[in-house]
């Protein structure tokens, strides 16, 4: 059956894990990577993951917030405006209409960064 790995994303054979690299979920060759490649990879699901929630709280925001000042551009845009659709509408239901209506540029924002995926339809 294999195991899966939460950076590259692939359900690999357990011989590609470490004990520790199975307790976390990271293979080998993953865990070769770059701290900040690593690092980039885990930020990016993580914000992505805000949006599937039913609602972004206040705790995820104080975190999107940092997030905001990653030295990596595309961390920064990601959390920015997952930020900015956390202050405007919290939570999930009704989001994307209220989007719509008022802030048409932050839901432009969420299409082009590919979040709208993350988010689903209306
Ligand atoms: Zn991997």
């Amino acid at each position: 059956m294999g195991h899966y790995c939460r950076i590259c994303g692939r359900s690999r054979p357990n011989e590609k894990f470490t004990r520790k690299g199975h307790r976390n979920h990271i293979c080998k060759d993953c865990a070769k990577m770059p701290k900040e490649e690593k690092e980039s990879i885990e930020q990016e699901e993580e914000i992505f993951n805000y949006l599937r929630q039913s609602n972004i709280s206040q705790k995820n925001i104080s975190r999107l917030k940092k997030l905001v000042d990653s030295d990596d551009s595309k961390i920064a845009e990601l959390a920015v405006t997952v930020l900015e659709v956390a202050l405007v509408k919290p939570h999930k239901k009704r989001r994307l209409k209220i989007l719509a209506k008022e802030r048409r540029d932050l839901l432009i924002k969420l299409e082009e960064t590919g979040l709208i995926v993350a988010h689903g339809g209306f």
